[in-house]
């Protein structure tokens, strides 16, 4: 057992905040939540990890992330690329000459800056080549993941194939042996990048077994355009119409949606992953058209996501949900609809509760998995510290004061180091592995001004 101290914010239903508190684990799963004197008083002989001064929070979620092709050519496509470019002339090419070494190394990465800065749950975005690889990776890293694999039927790209290629693909995925951190789940790389054929037919794969699906729409105007030509409806209303929609499906971006879409999500249960950095960093309107507020103050379900090392770079869960607030407020025009607690619920209970995973994770919950995050309050950006330490943890801080983490009980995160992978061994190897998938895949990434 281990006594976690600090102040709690359990995100339990009550919102419970407790000043001096503590978390017991025991094992993989969180025993008791209280006082620190009565969690003292009830085991004596414990060991005490962390100070009264700490913050102590459930694990943060982040519920769109690729976890290969962007890692290794980290912040290195371009800011001003025309829309799609850096999709079909960047990251498709790279991906194509990912390798199952480079996929492995790419997730490991990923996945321990996660942990660094509070990330314990991961949903991969469904843009694998080698699925066994990353939930290798997921494994050695320690983090809570979920995992997916390439799935689209048009006719060219990595990994495209038939329909009935893409299901057995997306079949063998989900028969992977994972372990109790990490599934797997049906993805498809979405867009109008998938026949009415497969969205249907991985739709019910999903629901016969019982697992998430997830697939991109609709971040830019452009899948709008591509349905009304090819359907003469929207992409909600057509994928509605088709059966597909449903609790089991989370429908990454979401920007571009009108209030029929909005309401055909909210009727069928489907959540919405916001990646709000990668709306920003591509300019994609989201600043214009904001329905991820409307989703949410209509009864949505939601999450928040970093989505990738390109398009938005920073896998930093507080930095996400501040901005999350931020465009919120502003494109509202108005500061009283959204703020930093209710950012901080869709970073764990409500992001965990729209991906489906809130009967495990989510809050400091007796019986849940014991997913803790803890912020050290010592560091300069904490002094002095606020009366409401919700509003400071998203709009005074960021990923750089988690000074411990546990996934599961384990201690994966220690005086702000990654306990489970020695990130200082890796870096020569992915310095080696980045430029090594630059010269194959022919992209030529190079810095706008001269350095000599
Ligand atoms: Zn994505």
């Amino acid at each position: 057992m281990t006594i976690v101290r600090g102040t709690v914010v359990t995100m339990n239903p009550g919102r419970e905040i407790i000043r001096d508190g503590a978390v017991v684990i025991a094992g993989e799963t969180i025993a008791a939540v209280g006082s620190f004197d009565e969690m003292r008083a009830a085991h004596p002989d414990e060991a005490i990890s962390g100070h009264e001064g700490d913050l102590v929070l459930p694990g943060y979620v982040n519920g769109h992330q690729h976890l290969t092709g962007d890692r290794l050519i980290q912040s290195s496509i371009p800011d001003d690329l025309p829309p799609g470019e850096a999709i079909f002339s960047w990251v498709v090419p790279v991906h194509g000459e990912h390798s199952p070494d480079d996929d492995e190394l790419s997730a490991t990465l990923t996945l321990a800056e996660s942990l660094s800065n509070g990330i314990t749950t991961t949903f991969e975005a469904g843009t694998v080549a080698h699925p066994d690889r990353v939930v290798a990776a997921a494994q050695t890293v320690g983090a809570r993941a979920t995992v997916g694999t390439w799935g689209w039927d048009v006719e060219q790209g990595p990994y495209t194939g038939s329909v009935d290629e893409v299901i057995e693909r997306q079949r063998a995925a989900l028969d992977l042996e994972t372990g109790p951190r990490v599934s797997t789940w049906v993805s498809l790389v979405g867009h109008d990048l998938m026949s009415d054929e497969l969205v249907v037919a991985a739709s019910e794969l999903a629901r016969t077994r019982g697992v998430g699906m997830t697939f991109h729409l609709s971040p830019t105007t452009s899948d709008v355009d591509s349905y009304l030509a090819r359907t003469g409806v929207r992409p909600l209303v057509h994928l509605s119409a088709l059966g597909v929609l449903g609790p089991h499906v989370a429908v990454a971006h979401g920007v571009h949606l009108d209030s029929q879409e909005v309401a055909l999500l909210i009727d069928s249960g489907a959540a919405v992953v916001s990646c709000p950095w990668a709306y920003l960093r591509l300019g994609q309107g989201v600043t214009r058209e904001f329905r991820h507020l409307d989703l949410w103050r209509e009864g949505g379900r939601l999450a928040l996501g970093c989505d990738a090392e390109n398009a938005g770079d920073m896998v930093d869960g507080i930095r996400t949900a501040a901005l999350f607030a931020g465009v919120a407020k502003d494109a509202a025009v108005d500061p009283t609809i959204f703020g930093a607690h209710d950012a901080l619920e869709l970073l764990t209970i409500a992001g965990a509760e729209a991906l489906g995973m809130s009967d495990q994770i989510g809050s400091l919950e007796v019986g849940k998995q014991a997913d803790i995050v803890v912020h050290d309050r010592s560091r300069i950006e904490w002094i002095p510290r606020s009366p409401d330490p919700v509003l400071q943890l998203i709009w005074g801080s960021d990923g750089r004061s988690v000074r411990d983490v546990y996934v599961a009980g384990e201690h994966v995160v220690a005086d702000g180091q990654v306990q489970t992978v020695d990130v200082a061994a890796l870096a020569e190897e992915a310095q080696n592995a980045g430029h090594s998938l630059r010269t194959r895949s022919g992209i030529k990434a190079v810095s706008r001004w001269p350095i000599s």
